[in-house]
């Protein structure tokens, strides 16, 4: 069985992230798209709960997906997972440099497993959380950038945290 690991922020879960999840979903047997959590981080705008469960809200029509959270080093977690995979999202040649490194690393600590990338659908190829959340805070209209299941919570939790 071929599992692969979609890690990220997903703070919160954008239409981008959902294109690279259903594609990978595609390619591999399983899909885990995991919340990592970085203690060293700020706090995001979602606590790790309710990121989880955006996402879980927004790929229940896709069976091979499983959503989870991890707090250490993804290497670690991909052999406890017997990951055959990293999948990582490409945007822009801007991405390129930090995925090239990390997935560099990764082989390091994990040659059992490989990254690979993924591109979003070409509408959401300048789309990100912090985009997300910057319209939404001056009021502009994220309906187009994230699931529609998921919009109002969004919308609700960005406003919250102000
Ligand atoms: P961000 O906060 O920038 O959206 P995340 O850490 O949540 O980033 O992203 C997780 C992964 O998804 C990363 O590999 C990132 O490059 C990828 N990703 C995020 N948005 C997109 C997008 N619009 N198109 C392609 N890949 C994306």
């Amino acid at each position: 069985m071929k599992i692969a690991i979609y890690p990220g922020s997903f703070d919160p879960i954008t239409n981008g992230h959902l294109s690279v999840i259903r594609r990978a979903a595609k390619l591999f047997d399983e899909v885990l798209v995991v919340v990592m959590i970085n203690h060293k981080k700020p706090v995001g705008c979602f606590s790790y709960e309710e990121r989880m469960e955006l996402i879980k809200r927004c790929t229940k029509d896709i069976p091979n997906v499983k959503v989870d959270y991890y707090a250490g080093l993804l290497a670690d977690y991909a052999r406890e997972k017997d990951a055959t995979a990293i999948v990582k999202g490409l945007r822009a040649v801007s991405d390129f440099e930090h995925e090239f490194q990390q997935a560099l690393t990764n082989k390091e600590l994990n040659p059992d497993v490989e990254t690979v990338f993924v591109t979003a659908g070409a509408d959401y190829m300048y789309l990100s959380s912090s985009i997300v959340k910057q319209v939404c805070q001056f009021g502009g209209d994220v309906s187009k950038f994230v699931p529609p299941e998921v919009y109002e919570d969004i919308v609700k939790g960005i406003k919250k945290k102000g």
